[in-house]
């Protein structure tokens, strides 16, 4: 039996391998996540088929439980609170993983009989599953406001306080190590983990929570691989480690992108602190602003040689990409060259944007990214902003106190013109003000963004 389930693992391992490969593309995205699921599956009934597999009814009620809450959720969630859903599914993951470490300290004595690797791999799985379930529920929290999104921090004392956890969790899990069989012992070693998570992520808001999920992603991979090294479980092993890279590599990325440093995030001192509020949080006085209308934008844009779509979160809630891609398509057709500069964390999740516009069809070679599209601006007549905020927003540049300050934005001022799509004057995530608006370079149309670009479509279509 054990040479089928070898077998079955390694095929799985190829299927996983293979559907990553796919998930490079948004064209090829939705069969490489099929197969992988298909290797998950494979790797799941190979492992019930592992001799000593007790408790099936326990088993049965798992995989019923987990499909029920699953499945319609999964199926339900909006594309715009996929992120959330991402946090949550990803901090089970690493919950169950603190658990298994849990389970096994007791059936083993404290890891007693063991060698002393299983022992150091259960307590890395438990501290750093602990850390990712605690972690990716704030991470949810927040982004489901059910938390506020700005930093919640305790001043001063926050480092100070995140290193005496940290120090408490590891020193539980040394005397464990050596030999102490306390149940306390592992308690202690969760919920200072847990605390850690809580803590370092509590006081992360602003621009910062896509590095941070990602980071949190990466995490369940890693205490998992431990888990599977401890269990002597080469699928829970190589998924893991798979889970791992690819989330460190993405988390890289990605803090890259926002020009941030990974080290800083374990700190807790990422996002910005209290002085981050210095950013503006859009309660000042109003300013004016230049606002236009449906007719005005397409006269412009008819004239122009070249436009650049800018999308952004509001794209996504508007669901505006068809309308968008129908206004683009009527431009080309007056030979008007269409681009779309997409930032790497437009929207709520990274890549959102590629795959809103992928699912309109928009040709992928009209995509470009942020460097190419900042080179391309001052050739650009005129940049049309629909539901895009934070990733343009000159502080990020100009006000050392802006949370976001420090992350690389769209100069989409550097155009000829600049037109906003949204409904109001209120801020993006990071909830600050946006002195784009008030440049005398840009025009706002207000209104739901599909609205505004069906209303753009239709005036095009008279001109
Ligand atoms: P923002 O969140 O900065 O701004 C979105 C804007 O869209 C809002 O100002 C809003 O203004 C407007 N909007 C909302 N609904 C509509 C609608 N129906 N029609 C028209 N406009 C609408 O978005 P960005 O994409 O610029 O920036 C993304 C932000 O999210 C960054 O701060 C990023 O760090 C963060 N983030 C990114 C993640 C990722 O992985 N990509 C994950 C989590 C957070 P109004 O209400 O006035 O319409």
């Amino acid at each position: 039996m054990t040479t089928v389930v070898s077998l079955l693992y390694i095929v799985s391992f190829a299927l996983f391998i293979y559907g990553l490969m796919g998930l490079t593309g948004p064209r090829t995205a939705v069969r490489g996540n099929w197969i992988a699921a298909v290797g998950m599956g494979l790797a799941v009934i190979a492992t019930l088929l592992l001799p000593g597999m007790g408790n099936w009814w326990l088993i049965a009620l798992g995989i019923v439980l987990g499909t029920v809450v699953g499945v319609p959720a999964a199926r339900k969630v909006k594309m715009t609170a996929m992120p959330q859903m991402v946090a949550l599914f990803n901090g089970v993951g690493g919950g169950a993983v603190a658990l298994i470490a849990w389970v096994e300290f007791r059936t083993t004595d404290g890891y007693a009989h063991e060698p002393l690797y299983v022992a150091i791999a259960s307590l890395f799985a438990a501290i750093v599953g602990s850390i990712s379930f605690w972690g990716s529920n704030v991470a949810f929290g927040k982004l489901q406001e059910l938390v506020p999104s700005k930093p919640i921090t305790i001043g001063r004392l926050q480092q100070p306080l995140n290193a005496v956890v940290v120090v408490a969790a590891v020193a539980c899990a040394v005397a464990i190590a050596a030999g102490v069989s306390s149940e306390w012992l592992i308690i202690g070693v969760l919920v200072a983990s847990a605390l850690f998570g809580l803590m370092v992520v509590l006081p992360i808001g602003g621009a910062d929570m896509p590095v941070v999920i990602s980071l949190l992603n990466a995490m369940t991979g890693l205490s998992a691989a431990a888990m599977g090294l401890a269990l002597d479980n080469t699928a829970l092993i190589v998924a893991g480690m798979i889970v791992g890279a690819s989330g460190s590599i993405l988390t890289n990325l990605m803090a890259k992108a926002m020009n941030r440093s990974i080290p800083a995030i374990i700190a807790g001192g990422f996002g910005g602190g209290p002085a981050a509020a210095g950013g503006g949080t859009g309660t000042g006085e109003a300013r004016p602003v230049r606002s236009t209308s449906a007719a005005d934008t397409a006269i412009q844009m008819a004239y122009a040689s070249r436009v650049v779509v800018v999308p952004g979160y509001g794209m996504a809630v508007a669901q505006a990409q068809h309308a968008v891609r129908e206004m683009a398509d009527l431009l080309e057709s007056k030979g008007i060259e269409v681009a779309y500069a997409i930032h790497p964390v437009a929207g709520r999740m990274p890549g959102h944007m590629n795959v809103l516009l992928a699912e309109a069809d928009v040709p992928y070679d009209q995509l470009k990214e942020m460097d190419e599209s900042n080179s391309q601006f001052p050739q650009t007549d005129v940049a049309l902003v629909i539901g895009a905020n934070d990733v343009t927003n000159p502080a990020a540049q100009s006000d050392p106190s802006s949370p976001i300050y420090g992350m690389p934005i769209l100069h989409v001022n550097a155009s000829r013109s600049v037109i906003v799509l949204k409904r109001s004057m209120s801020s993006g995530f990071a909830g600050i003000e946006n002195e784009l608006f008030h440049d005398p370079k840009t025009s706002m149309l207000f209104g739901d963004a599909k609205a505004s670009v069906g209303d753009i479509v239709e005036e095009l279509k008279n001109l």
